[in-house]
């Protein structure tokens, strides 16, 4: 009779406004995709327990959750997302214990060219472009306010949290510099890429994307892929951009008819083989030498 009324009042402690808490009386943190995560990792240090909805290898944006994941965001102390990547995340979370990075800081519109066969349009439901993660400036203002949520959550520890925000945004603000001085003086500004995940980098550093598609699982049609092709020749375009999570196939046709190369570009919507700074400082090479870019 005790026990169960005990396990009875633990369970209705884990849904409660609080949010979970682990035997070690740290609270549990859910990080929606990949630079969630490993922000979330270096904000929360030791203080909470993180774990990512997305595995490794899995594209982000058509994540479905099993039961047991939603029970994980529904009890979370903290679920860590951006609205309009995963439409199943979104509609999962909790209003009072959740943080969506995309209220942080300032959104630039999603991309504006016509899709073909238009169904894919309405699993966007927003209208700014979520990508943001790859702006490394955003993404500092993002660890900044997420150690404001996190010590709000666990006041215990409120002041760790914050200082772990204030290294990793100062980790970040470097790379922002690197990008700043490394994209600064360029043969080309455009960037052709298979969907259109590098508009905030493109916005933050002056250059110009041209996405073949807007979502990654989509075809582009014939008459898109000719489109992109007469702009990347018109405008000196070398290389054409593939991801890494994506079949290189369409640009490696794109390339073929504009007589360009192929690189590969990380959006880093799953964790590469480093970590994030490091994964963009990859980025920031390729991208040097696609662009004949001299520092
Ligand atoms: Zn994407």
């Amino acid at each position: 009779m005790l026990a169960g009324a005990a396990l009875l009042t633990t369970a209705a402690c884990g849904s409660g406004t609080s949010g979970a808490t682990a035997a070690d009386g740290k609270p549990a943190v859910v990080a929606a995709f990949y630079p969630l995560q490993w922000l979330t990792e270096q904000v929360a240090g030791s203080d909470a327990h993180v774990t990512g909805l997305t595995a490794p290898g899995v594209e982000p944006h058509d994540l479905e959750l099993g039961i047991q994941q939603v029970t994980e965001i529904k009890g979370a102390a903290l679920a860590v997302y951006i609205k309009g990547v995963q439409p199943a995340v979104d509609d999962a979370v909790e209003q009072d214990r959740s943080f969506d990075a995309a209220t942080a800081v300032k959104t630039i519109p999603m991309g504006e060219h016509e899709e073909e066969g238009g169904e894919e349009a309405h699993e966007h439901e927003v209208s700014y472009d979520p990508h943001l993660w790859l702006d490394p400036s955003r993404l500092a203002t993002v660890a900044t306010a997420l150690g404001e949520r996190l010590a709000a959550a666990d006041p215990a520890h409120a002041q760790a949290y914050k200082d772990r925000a204030a290294k990793t945004a100062g980790e970040l603000g470097t790379l922002d510099q690197e990008f700043a001085k490394g994209l600064g003086t360029c043969r080309s500004k455009t960037l052709v890429t298979g969907h259109e995940a590098f508009g905030y980098l493109a916005d933050r550093y002056g250059l110009k994307q041209v996405g073949i598609t807007l979502d990654p699982e989509m075809e582009p049609s014939p008459a898109r892929i000719s489109e992109v092709a007469k702009l990347a020749k018109s405008e000196g375009v070398t290389t054409i951009f593939t991801e890494t999570l994506v079949s290189p196939k369409v640009a490696e046709v794109l390339a073929n008819e504009v007589g360009a190369k192929t690189a590969v570009l990380d959006p880093l919507e799953s964790k590469p083989s480093g970590d994030y700074l490091s994964a963009m400082r990859d980025n920031l090479k390729t991208l040097q030498t696609a662009l004949g870019c001299t520092t």
